[in-house]
């Protein structure tokens, strides 16, 4: 049984509360690990390791610091095998989408590579008289990051990454229930040259949370994860002034218009309502069939859900593995069973199917689904697409911009005019023209509108520069020696 404690100034170091959790292995269903839940004491004593690493860091110079992280990506390459298979065993993913997980998490580390150039300030030469002015931006001090279960290499790479090449300690608050690939990732970053105390990981739950909320040294929090969490987080956090950006749940509808290629919307649609068993906040979980097109696609649909291979991820042939727990495969299934009581139509039934272990529920969907069923009202977060059938483009917008959600969105159609207006009307922060999943690249920023983002900062890409560095501006003057007199007007350009 493997124990997991804390990641503390360099080194694993076991749990003391004497309070933890298991892990599951959610393709058997055994227990894989257990997990220490961090106290207050501890939480500090990371914080304490974190402050009294970071100004030497912040005086290395950026050169330096992104080396540091080259070797970390070459070190994570390294381990790519390793970390997948753990990710795989602690959240159920296929190896192939684990990669998937490390890759995209990967990418905004070679952005962070660029920090020289993207901490650099600007210079006014002789804005007044023997006065030049000049910008820099500083690293926060001690950030937190605390992240979901659903992708355990990549969100803590999208947050930790910028924060340490700008200059902060890091503390990452991981998720409980697969917290393997952060615990190496602490590992990866010494062995790769990082400074002890510089990336934190302190495993936990709401305790350890409510830690980091209140600490007077942590400048700044990144939360990632359900919409009721981050709301908490994001209000508690900002009421004692620090910095909070807090990510939360969504609801992706996939647009279909008439003219769209339905063959090509089906197989999106496929992809993104059911890899990673829907468990991706860009996941697709309703599809809007406009007009006459509802038919034909559903039958699209459907017909490709007989070729999804359900199956442990440890399977290659697996293209969808099961859910994260028990407990959640029970809540996702219970959407479907009352789903024709809600006045919808069960197309596919996935949760009729049996295993004979794991938490593993089969591809589910349900046509005729409306908004006020809890099937579009609730973020299902499993294998469960719907389809709601609007007679017009304007009925479809009309639905996306009214759904509380605005995280992802995607329209399918071969019309210019129709996409072009769709991305300006849409109350949607990352929009996909005939493509399901749009994350943006890691020199773009992620986020979304609503109730999927508290706070206006997204995350990674230049963005995630400016959440992780405060911005500094120094007005010099160098007069002649005779030039010297007293001036009590307010200083001015004029
Ligand atoms: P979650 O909200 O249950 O947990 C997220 C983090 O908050 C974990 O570290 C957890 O330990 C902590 N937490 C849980 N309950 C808490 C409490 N009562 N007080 C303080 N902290 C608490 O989310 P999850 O189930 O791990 O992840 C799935 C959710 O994350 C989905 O809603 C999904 O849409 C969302 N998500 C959003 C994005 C995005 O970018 N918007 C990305 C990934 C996941």
């Amino acid at each position: 049984m493997i124990e997991y404690g804390h990641f503390i100034g360099g080194k694993a170091v076991a749990g003391k509360s004497g309070r933890t959790g298991e892990v599951f292995q959610p393709m058997d269903g055994t227990v894989r690990a257990h997990v220490a839940f961090a106290s207050r004491a501890e939480v500090r004593a990371a914080v304490e390791n974190a402050k009294a690493a970071q100004g030497g860091w912040a005086a290395v110079n950026p050169q330096r610091r992104a080396r540091v992280l080259m070797k970390f990506l070459d070190l994570i390459a390294k381990y790519d095998d390793e970390l997948a298979d753990i990710l795989a065993r602690e959240h159920g993913k296929t190896i192939g989408d684990a990669k998937g997980d490390i890759q995209r998490g990967v990418e905004v580390v070679e952005f962070a590579l660029g920090v020289p150039h993207l901490m650099k300030g600007e210079y006014t030469d002789g804005a007044g008289p023997g006065i030049d002015l000049y910008s820099m931006r500083q690293p926060l001090g001690v950030v937190a990051g605390i992240t979901p279960f659903n992708f355990p290499a990549m969100i803590p790479l999208w947050k930790l990454a910028p924060a340490i090449a700008c200059g902060n300690a890091f503390i990452l608050k991981p998720s409980e229930r697969d917290p393997g690939v952060p615990m190496r990732l602490g590992e990866i970053f010494v062995e790769a040259g990082g400074p002890p105390g510089i990336l934190n990981v302190v495993n936990g739950d709401k305790e350890a949370v409510d830690a980091i909320l209140d600490d007077p040294d942590i400048q700044a929090i990144g939360f990632v994860g359900s919409t009721p969490i981050a709301h908490y987080i994001y209000s508690r956090g900002t009421a004692t002034g620090k910095r909070v950006q807090c990510f939360g749940g969504a609801k992706n509808h996939m647009v279909v218009m008439p003219d769209a290629d339905v063959d090509a919307a089906a197989d999106a649609a496929v992809s993104a309502a059911y890899g990673s068993a829907g468990e991706r906040c860009m996941a697709i979980s309703v599809v809007v069939a406009v007009g006459a097109v509802a038919d034909e696609l559903v039958e699209a649909i459907s017909s490709r859900i007989e070729d999804v291979v359900v199956g442990p991820g440890s399977d290659p042939a697996s293209m969808m593995g099961p859910l994260v727990t028990a407990e959640h495969r029970d809540r996702v299934t219970a959407y479907v069973h009352g789903a024709a009581e809600e006045g919808a139509r069960v197309v596919v039934d996935g949760s009729s199917q049996r295993w004979s272990q794991g938490f593993f529920t089969g591809c589910s969907l349900i046509d005729e689904v409306k908004p006020g069923m809890r099937l579009y009202d609730d973020e299902i977060f499993g294998p469960v697409l719907g389809v709601v059938r609007t007679p017009t483009f304007d009925d479809a917008v009309a639905l996306v911009n009214a759904n509380p959600y605005g995280n992802g969105v995607a329209l399918f159609t071969r019309d210019g005019g129709t996409a072009r207006r769709f991305e300006r009307e849409i109350t949607v922060g990352m929009v996909g023209i005939n493509v399901p999943i749009p994350v943006p690249v890691a020199f773009y920023s992620f986020g979304g509108w609503k109730a999927s983002l508290f706070g206006d900062s997204p995350i990674y890409g230049p963005e995630g520069v400016r959440f992780y560095t405060r911005p500094k501006v120094v007005t010099s003057r160098w007069p002649e020696p005779t030039e010297s007199a007293i001036d009590l007007g307010f200083p001015s350009t004029r």
